[in-house]
């Protein structure tokens, strides 16, 4: 197909709200769902699909308020798109829940660019490697004992070259834990989340417990609000644990503050949250020139393919609840091989299909452009 062919004809997005196999906790918040916002955008005679995990808000807000600005413009200019949806924002916050919806937008864009020029996104991108290593994400707060024990186990078995666990406030408690999944663990390397459960004066303490336990992570010990806090980890915690943060920086602004402050050892970037892959390539590019690792955060489906495209990538975060949700929904949901995953080279775009009948059961919200 030639250039200038291909207007939008027509977006619909949609919010399933998938139960968890039972109860699930971090450092501060507790759930048993988790809802995907899908994105639909039609040119060309094609289709491309993208997602984000979001409230239905962002559906709402991606047919209510970025339909108007995408609808018969040139599907294949993406950059052209993204600057739109961004501009179309200005007066509704363009954190959260509107960068979400430019998120999974900017990626149905991308995926449908690559349908309609016949190549995998990595190909359009740019590879600078076939396969991306994974790291396992787990461990909730309200697993302990056999329920963290059996799931490390599993994950150390299945070769990922590390294991993040979620940690709470409460060292005694979270001393136990990590003696139980470090001994599960062996010789895989430990991470660990708080989700900003800790003041400053307590994230000092645990990083001295995750230290004793020969964890090498910590991510956001307090809020990632606190440029000063987690400063403070970095100076004054222990030397063989980085600090990580980013994973509510929600476009360019935000990665380019937590570089700034000198905040993280590494950079996390969700290209469902921070104005979709345009957004992550441009998390790549700020951490390349602050000399720190990125590290991708949950939805590894849809990470798969810019992943291997990245320059300062660390590693894809196969989290829990998504692998599991991408897999029951998603057609071409990757397989980890070894710790690694690959694309299958024969899919274009993102390689990613939602099984719509599949998802009906848990649809919450549709609605396309009237
Ligand atoms: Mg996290």
């Amino acid at each position: 197909m030639s250039r200038r062919e291909a207007p939008i004809v027509g977006l619909r997005a949609a919010a399933y709200r998938v139960p968890t196999e039972a109860p699930e906790a971090d450092g501060t918040l507790e759930w048993d769902a988790t809802t995907m916002v899908t994105v639909h955008v039609e040119a060309g005679g094609a289709t491309g699909f993208g997602y984000s995990y979001a409230s239905r808000a962002a559906a709402v807000l991606a047919v209510e308020l970025l339909v108007p600005v995408l609808e018969g413009q040139e599907a294949l200019d993406t950059a052209a798109r993204w600057r739109d949806m961004i501009d179309a924002l200005r007066n509704q916050g363009r954190m959260g829940l509107a960068a979400c919806a430019v998120s999974a937008c900017d990626a149905a864009l991308h995926d449908l660019r690559g349908k309609l020029l016949g190549a995998p996104l990595a190909d359009l991108l740019g590879r600078r490697r076939d396969r991306a290593p994974l790291y396992a994400s787990g461990g909730f707060t309200n697993w302990v004992d056999d329920r963290l024990r059996d799931w490390t186990d599993e994950m150390r078995e299945a070769g990922f070259e590390a294991i993040k666990i979620k940690v709470g406030a409460e060292i005694g408690r979270e001393a136990a834990r990590l003696a139980t999944a470090r001994q599960a663990a062996g010789e895989t390397a430990l991470m660990a989340d708080a989700n900003g459960a800790c003041d400053r004066k307590g994230a000092l303490r645990l990083a001295e417990c995750l230290a004793d336990h020969g964890a090498v992570w910590f991510e956001e010990p307090v809020s990632s609000d606190d440029l000063d806090g987690l400063r403070l980890l970095r100076d004054r915690g222990p030397a063989g644990l980085e600090i990580a943060a980013g994973e509510y920086a929600y476009d360019a602004w935000g990665f380019r503050r937590l570089l700034e402050a000198g905040a993280v050892d590494v950079l996390q970037a969700d290209a469902t949250r921070c104005c979709g892959i345009t957004g992550l390539m441009q998390a790549d590019a700020l951490a390349w020139a602050h000399g720190v690792p990125l590290s991708i955060h949950c939805a590894p489906a849809l990470h798969l393919q810019p992943a291997l495209c990245l320059q300062r990538l660390r590693h894809v975060e196969w989290f829990h609840d998504h692998a599991r949700l991408e897999a029951m929904l998603l057609d071409g949901a990757p397989e980890p091989e070894s710790g690694m995953a690959a694309p299958d080279p024969g899919r274009p775009g993102l390689g990613l299909e939602l099984r719509e009948a599949d998802a009906e059961h848990f649809s919450v919200w549709q609605g396309r452009a009237a």
